[in-house]
């Protein structure tokens, strides 16, 4: 018995595993594609785009935060906004969340 036929085969799976992989990133790829539901938020970090404060501090967006900032005492009645957020009254505040907005690289 020779362990000739042993080469073959091992050179043979390493094509069909290098060319496997290349084809089932590609199947994986269109398949996340395909299943994604169309719901952008569902990969977003906690924020609040349409109004640039994170979303589980968002007022605007959550209405059941409001009771809990005016409890607080954190309450800009003039803005109908958390003190903490309104930018009106603390420009500086834009800052603040400008910094604390995820970067899209995409
Ligand atoms: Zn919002
Ligand atoms: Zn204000």
């Amino acid at each position: 018995m020779r362990s000739l036929t042993v080469v073959p085969a091992v050179l043979l799976s390493v094509c069909v595993l290098g060319l496997g992989g290349c084809d089932q990133k590609k199947e994986t790829a269109a398949k996340t594609a395909q299943t994604t539901t169309p719901t952008p938020a569902a990969a977003e970090p906690d924020w609040c785009a349409e109004h640039g404060v994170p979303e589980s501090i968002c007022t605007r967006c959550n209405s059941k935060l409001i009771a809990e900032f005016k409890q607080k005492g954190d309450w800009c009645k003039e803005h109908n906004l958390p003190e903490s957020q309104c930018v009106a009254c603390h420009p500086e505040l834009k800052e603040k969340f400008e910094a604390m907005k995820p970067k899209k690289d995409k």
